[in-house]
């Protein structure tokens, strides 16, 4: 008998009616043959709107209370379904995070998993019970307390469970059916992907595709673990994440039906909306300026993205600009500013309507004229480019945010990438 974990994401659960729809396809699973683990987030909103209430009561709730009310969201939506699926005449137990064993660091609110014992999911799984964990929440190996592990983090719980119960895989069921060129939402001839690979997911991810949890696809690749992307509203075969390797394992991972993965020029284009650009200007071009600049940023606990620096001109001054989460900028701001005189730059100037357009391909490594396709899409789309970072399978620009849903189409479709079929179909979620 194989294990099988299952996570159904918020608007697969956003109703009565939607959480009995997710007990039967739990329940035709087990009766496939397969012991299932199903790992819960909470119904549609809820967790922005625990959010929101949290808010109206104080304006600065203390870390580890927002965490106690948040968790509470997936708690919900995990004994709705154990009781939906008892209704169908099987057995189900559903586990808070903490009793399924998810161990944490203490950081309230992005806590990262420091190891699953799942003895009570195993000693579950063995009695015949289908078994539900609440997802994205864990307890603190040193303080004890409820933790989260960051929004969306439910995939990670996921994967993460399925590494430690030996799962043969993971399915991750959304409100697409799959990973598909680009966000659907923004390129209605966007196609679906049936195979990818984790390096690719992993850049597609980190540059803003909201599909999986960066995080997941972080353990995933790690504990090798294929994780399968399908829509709770359709049968469609979805997207495997996975490498070659485990394909030759598990044949049926292999949606394609070929030999070998195809090496796409092109695999993707994520767009990341939630970031500011922030420079400052007319700092001393002298050895260690910069060092001051981002160890300030780094004191702050602020994450940066890409960097450029310009080349001195005039006296000697240089400037320095960055991307940073938007939520971030104002503390960056006021950091720097408070160092002005020490470092001895002119001002701080930011812009908070910037977007990021990236594509991704390991095809990208061995064809020459990618930069140049993409370039010129976005110059014939009248789309003006701020900034630029390249990795080796991927090229990301900054530009002005209104210009971002122009310059991803125009990218998709200079690569090829428009399919004519409606295939990307969105059927629920908010977007939220
Ligand atoms: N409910 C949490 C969120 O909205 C976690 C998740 O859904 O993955 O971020
Ligand atoms: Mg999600």
């Amino acid at each position: 008998m194989s294990r099988v974990v299952q996570k159904f994401g918020g608007s697969s659960v956003a109703d009565a009616a939607s959480i009995k729809r997710v007990a039967e396809r739990v329940v035709a699973t087990q009766r496939e043959g397969h012991e299932v683990a199903v790992v819960i987030s909470a119904m549609g909103d809820t967790t922005d709107d625990l959010l929101d209430l949290a808010l109206q009561v104080s304006p600065h709730p203390p870390a580890r209370e927002l965490d106690m009310l948040l968790t509470s969201g997936e708690r919900m939506s995990a004994a709705l379904l154990a009781m939906a699926i008892n209704d169908l005449g099987a057995e189900a137990r559903s586990y808070t995070g903490s009793q399924a064993g998810v161990i944490t660091t203490a950081a309230h609110g992005n806590a990262r998993i420091i190891d699953i014992s799942p003895g009570r999911v195993e000693e579950s799984l063995d009695q015949g019970h289908i078994v539900i964990v609440a997802g994205f929440q864990g307890v603190s190996q040193d303080t004890n307390d409820i933790t989260t592990l960051g929004r969306g983090a439910s995939d990670t719980t996921a994967v993460a469970l399925a590494g430690a119960l030996g799962a043969k895989y993971c399915e991750i069921y959304t409100d697409v059916d799959g990973v598909f060129t680009a966000d659907p939402r923004l390129v209605p001839g966007a196609r679906r992907i049936p195979q990818i690979r984790y390096e690719e997911m992993l850049e597609l991810a980190a540059s803003g595709a909201k599909i999986l949890h960066l995080r997941c696809v972080e353990y995933a690749q790690r504990e090798q673990v294929p994780i399968r992307v399908r829509s709770s509203f359709s049968d469609k075969p979805g997207t495997w994440v996975t490498d070659q390797s485990l394909i030759d394992q598990h044949p049926e991972t292999d949606l394609q039906g070929g030999p070998a993965m195809e090496a796409a020029l092109i695999s993707g284009i994520a767009q990341d909306v939630s970031e500011a650009k922030l420079t400052v200007v007319g700092v001393p071009d002298e050895i260690g300026k910069a060092a001051r600049v981002f160890s300030i940023i780094a004191e702050n606990d602020i994450n940066i993205d890409m960097v450029v620096q310009n080349v001195s001109v005039t006296n000697n001054t240089t400037a320095i600009t960055f991307t940073l989460p938007d939520a971030d900028r104002p503390r960056a701001v006021e950091a720097l500013l408070a160092e002005r005189d020490e470092i001895g730059f002119r001002e701080v100037n930011f812009d908070d309507e910037i977007g990021k357009v990236s594509v991704v391909g390991v095809g990208m490594r061995s064809h020459p004229g990618v930069t140049a396709t993409f370039f010129k899409a976005l110059a014939d789309a009248g789309v003006n480019i701020e900034m630029i970072s390249t990795s080796e399978i991927r090229i990301s620009v900054v530009i002005a945010e209104a210009d971002v849903p122009r310059a991803v189409q125009a990218a998709h479709t200079a690569f090829g990438l428009d399919a004519d079929t409606g295939e990307a179909v969105v059927y629920a979620g908010t977007g939220r």
